[in-house]
């Protein structure tokens, strides 16, 4: 027998495994895309062109609301989207304090007050008791975020909104076609701000974003509020920006919106087995972040935390994952609180414990649709050998 059937080829077992990878996805759908793509550059309708007219109707429908309303970012969207909704100056926002720093920027950019809450330990989402706690006679809104993909309970939303007159607005950049309580992302708030940044579960190639509404009035005003102000051409009613999705960036999105469907059950498929795999090293210190909404969570990424039972520093098992090739994240290593960019809210450290003990302890493991189940192997094997045998690791 030749030696090369003996030995399994190097490149198999040592070949990287990214945090994500987007070339799978791309690479099954070329054709179209590249058809998709030729069609929009002969049409020549660039800006809010027909594929764009198209894919804010098949998005709003998909997360079970009615208008949707195509933005250069998800950033662009939670600002513009609080702006329509009648957010601004004297208003405050609550939101969370463990999200990622956009969430925090479009209250800030919108002209309202931002009150950040801290999170729940367990999944990571807004803390809503504590949200209760910062509700002011001037609070106007809460934003809650989705965040790895996973819904902020509606029940408890909409009752807490119905108690104080609160308007939901949601982040849902992380949770495209989430679900919970019979709920879908998107479709539980007055509007919701989603992202098309490439890595989201739904992703653009480049920046886009989209705001979803069931309210016709606010879908207006956000068709005039990202096109210069202007409701009609030449007739500027309110300051307004230039922030439309492209028509190409709608034609590739209507070419992948088909497909998010299976890549979420992908995603799901690969956090089962995470679960499944892990379950040895709880005791360890290497602890999965909570699903409550079992099959409803879009798993945008699988997020384990590293306690102070393990014997490994996240740091130290960070490198020796790096070191067999293995990519990891950390979403968010410091709190939107802590940044030197906001110190000027006043928040400082200790403010938000739960929130600062998670940006010590989390970290995302490598998921995306096709990731096969011998690098979900790969992965937890080498979480494995790290932390069962941390002194031979010392460096
Ligand atoms: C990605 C993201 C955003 C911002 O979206 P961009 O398209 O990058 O501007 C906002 N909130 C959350 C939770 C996100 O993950």
């Amino acid at each position: 027998m030749p030696i090369s059937v003996l030995i399994p080829p190097v490149h198999v077992a040592s070949s990287p495994i990214p945090l994500t990878d987007l070339t799978l996805l791309h690479r099954s759908l070329q054709p179209q895309l590249e058809a998709a793509l030729q069609t929009a550059m002969m049409q020549g309708d660039f800006v809010l062109g027909g594929a764009l007219l198209d894919f804010e109707i098949a998005f709003a429908h998909a997360c079970g609301s009615e208008y949707g309303v195509g933005v250069g970012s998800g950033t662009d969207a939670i600002t513009l989207g609080l702006r329509a909704c009648g957010i601004g100056a004297g208003d405050e926002v609550l939101l969370p304090a463990n999200t990622f720093v956009a969430t925090l920027i479009g209250v800030l950019q919108s002209g309202a007050t931002p009150v950040l809450v801290d999170c729940d330990s367990e999944t990571a989402l807004i803390d809503l008791v504590a949200a209760e706690k910062a509700i002011t006679p001037r609070t106007r809104a809460i934003i809650p975020v989705h965040l790895y993909g996973q819904m902020v309970s509606p029940r408890q939303l909409l009752d807490l909104s119905g108690t104080y007159d609160l308007l939901i607005f949601e982040d849902a950049a992380q949770a495209h076609l989430a679900e919970r309580e019979g709920y879908r992302a998107g479709s539980v708030g007055m509007a919701a701000a989603f992202s098309f940044y490439p890595s989201k579960n739904l992703g653009a190639l480049g920046d886009g974003g989209m705001v979803v509404t069931k309210e016709a009035q606010i879908a207006e005003r956000l068709r005039s509020l990202r096109n210069y102000g202007a409701p009609h051409k030449n007739y500027h009613t309110e300051f307004g920006v230039n922030s439309r999705l492209d028509t190409l960036q709608a034609a590739v999105l209507n070419i992948k919106l088909p497909h998010l469907p299976h890549w979420n059950r992908d995603r799901l498929r690969i956090a089962q087995r995470y679960d499944e795999l892990l379950a040895p090293l709880h005791l360890a210190g290497v602890l999965p972040m909570a699903n409550v909404s079992s099959s409803g969570h879009a798993y945008h990424l699988y997020v384990v935390r590293i306690t102070e039972d393990c014997p490994l520093e996240r740091a130290t098992l960070q490198a020796a994952l790096e070191s067999r090739r293995i990519g990891t994240g950390i979403h968010y290593p410091v709190p939107c609180h802590l940044q030197p960019a906001f110190r000027y809210l006043g928040y400082h450290l200790g403010d938000f414990p739960h929130t600062e003990r998670l940006s010590q302890q989390v970290l995302s493991l490598p998921i995306y649709p096709g990731m096969t189940d011998a690098q979900i192997q790969r992965v937890v094997g080498a979480i494995d050998t790290a932390v069962s045998a941390p002194f031979s690791l010392s460096r």
